[in-house]
């Protein structure tokens, strides 16, 4: 994922000397740690002192904690969400030949999963929300459709009626990819809860990060909840009998205690992150070169965690280098390139609207260290830049 670090460096003036404002970086890994240093150290050093480091409380904790917000009857910590995928789909029983139809603008851990399983990802177009067109769904529904990957793209859940609808009416599976989602949802329903299972991610630069890869899979289904437990421990069961091949996709126990304590105030980080889209689109909602995401308040069927804040912008290109020059990270999802378009992953397909959507969507800023002044400075810049072009 092009989540590196932009390393946005101070611009320098004509006479060499340093501007006053200071850059803001689009995401500020070292500042996720120095928030809370002294809480994570104390946490980190509880416990390696307990020596409680594979499946031991604080994940059971964890775990306990995160099926109780979602409302579901199980979560399970694995290794990140790329794995949390693979086993959702294995525990689902996906068998070989079998398709998937997912949104092409995600990440390729998504169709990655299928492919691993044995399965083979179908890609269809966005809508104008950037997520998953319940309409290219329904199009693309084969006899070898087994499933739908809703994929919950940035922090927005997808029209789930609609979804559940086709999937009802072909009887296709549901697997949600909420990577991006944890918190959000549609009709008050949480991402993560609509289908058979879904992984989440704890990538560090997700809203809920952790100090390396982490991912969790939830189900309200007894049996896919047993084969997932089994799944990401050898296919072990508690007598240590394997019951058929698993993976080692463990959800470490110190980045669990880690991710507890973060989820303690995972209402206020949503709620900042909310406030923050807010202000965007309060500064650039008359900008008319750029469309902005659906805002926080716009409907009441969504209820979005803002994962990311992609914008359409004109001139893309020239705006990210301007921005760039003034000391503003930005990032183009996906190293601009939407998954239909790796040709040597063997798609060969045309989506028009995920097309039209790659010439043109930029992700500002949007983190727990941006502050809003730094929002605002951002929104300037952009109207500094149309300006300039009018
Ligand atoms: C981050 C992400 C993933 C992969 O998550 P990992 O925990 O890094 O495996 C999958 N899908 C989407 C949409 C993501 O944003």
């Amino acid at each position: 994922m092009t989540l590196a670090d932009p390393s946005v460096t101070t611009p320098l003036e004509a006479s060499g000397r340093a501007v006053a404002a200071p850059a803001i970086p689009f995401f500020n890994y070292r500042g996720a740690f120095a928030a809370r240093e002294e809480e994570f150290i104390a946490i980190i050093r509880d416990v390696l002192r307990r020596g409680a480091f594979i499946q031991q409380s604080d994940l059971a904790e964890f775990e306990e904690a995160f099926a109780r917000f979602l409302g579901v009857k199980y979560a399970f910590g694995v290794g990140n969400a790329t794995d949390g995928l693979i086993i959702s789909f294995k525990a689902a029983g996906l068998a070989a030949g079998d398709e998937v139809i997912f949104p092409s603008h995600t990440m390729v851990a998504s169709p990655a999963a299928v492919a691993h399983v044995g399965g083979v990802p179908i890609p269809v177009d966005c809508g104008p929300d950037h997520l998953l067109d319940p309409s290219a769904v329904a199009a693309a529904v084969t006899e070898r459709t087994r499933a739908i990957m809703p994929v919950q793209l940035n922090g927005r859940t997808c029209d789930m009626d609609a979804l559940g609808e086709i999937a009802e009416r072909h009887n296709l599976l549901i697997i949600e990819d909420a990577a991006q989602a944890l918190g959000s949802k549609f009709r008050g329903r949480y991402a993560g809860t609509f289908g058979v299972a879904a992984a989440f991610s704890f990538y560090p630069a997700k809203i809920l990060g952790c100090f390396g890869d982490g991912g969790a899979v939830v189900t309200n289904d007894d049996e896919i909840a047993r084969r997932v437990s089994l799944l990401r421990d050898h296919g072990r069961n508690e007598h240590g009998e394997v019951e058929f091949w698993g993976f080692n996709s463990r959800l470490d126990n110190m980045q669990a205690a880690i991710l507890h304590a973060q989820f303690r105030n995972y209402e206020d980080i949503v709620s900042r992150r909310r406030s923050i889209a807010r202000l965007y689109d309060e500064l650039l909602s008359d900008v008319p070169q750029v469309s902005l995401p659906p805002g926080p308040d716009s409907d009441h069927d969504h209820f979005d965690v803002f994962q990311n804040y992609e914008i359409e912008a004109d001139w893309r290109e020239e705006l990210r280098s301007f921005l760039s020059s003034k000391g503003v990270g930005t990032i183009v999802q996906w190293g601009g390139t939407p998954v239909h378009k790796f040709k040597r992953l063997g798609f060969d397909v045309l989506l028009p609207e995920t097309e039209r959507v790659f010439e043109r969507c930029l992700m500002l800023p949007l983190n727990m260290m941006l502050k809003d002044d730094e929002v605002r400075r951002v929104a300037a810049l952009i109207r500094e830049f149309y300006r300039a072009r009018d």
